[in-house]
């Protein structure tokens, strides 16, 4: 009889791992988190690995060094750290001017957070939903004159370059040292994570939904990021 497959961790970061704030910027990474984390890249042999939309400079602005034994794939997939090592495409100008440009439109006091990352641009109406439908249009329309995606999320649209999702991202890691052979476990909660999830269940793994908003996707459900504490605690136990 062969032994079983052992586990990786693959974990969506905001809205997963830490409750979602009023703004991107409104959340903080604890000292529990980040003890749980290198509890799991011991455990697990380094098979750990965060998926996520933000930049990983604006992860590693959250995590300190708490991120660097773990395998990274930021950007959606775009930038990836891995053993130290960085992919990542050339630095892109387009998101700073579509920030400026959406600030000019919308103003600087119409409560849409804009949130330029390094490969996409976050707009953000958590704090005006009455602007949820002026900021979808206004994204298509940047997306159409710059051959660029539009993400919907939870309260924001992203504009982000084309060519890569977290489902990519969790095939680009599960062939990788150590991930290669082993059993995926992605968790998340929101809709970029559903390509993630099928990727996960493609390898013989699982998905878990975090909230109600992506559960028919997963095996299983976790109600928000205390309870996604708590399994990981109960899974390193
Ligand atoms: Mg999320």
């Amino acid at each position: 009889m062969t032994s079983p497959r052992p586990l990786s961790l693959l974990l969506d970061f905001d809205g997963t791992l830490v409750a979602i704030g009023e703004t991107p910027d409104a959340i903080c990474v604890s000292e529990e988190l980040q003890g749980l984390m290198a509890q799991a890249v011991e455990q697990l042999e380094g098979r750990v690995a965060v998926i996520s939309g933000r930049s990983l400079e604006q992860l590693d602005a959250l995590w300190g060094r708490g991120l660097w034994p773990v395998t990274v794939a930021a950007s959606h997939g775009l930038e990836m750290r891995h053993n130290g090592r960085l992919r990542a495409p050339p630095p892109s100008r387009i998101f700073a001017s579509l920030s400026r440009a959406t600030e000019a439109r919308f103003g600087a006091q119409s409560g849409v957070v804009i949130e330029l990352k390094s490969f996409g641009l976050g707009l953000h109406y958590r704090l005006a939903p009455r602007l949820r439908d002026a900021l979808r249009d206004w994204a298509e329309e940047c997306a159409v004159e710059h051959d660029l995606v539009v993400q919907p999320g939870d309260m924001v649209y992203e504009l982000r370059l084309p060519g890569a999702d977290k489902g990519d991202a969790v095939r680009a890691i599960m062939q990788r040292v150590p991930f290669a052979g082993s059993l995926p476990v992605y968790i998340g909660d929101d809709l970029t994570d559903i390509p993630a999830i099928d990727a996960a269940r493609a390898l013989g793994g699982r998905g878990i939904a975090v909230g109600s908003r992506i559960g028919e996707a997963a095996n299983e459900t976790l109600a928000n990021p205390e309870e996604v504490q708590g399994w990981l605690r109960n899974l390193l136990a």
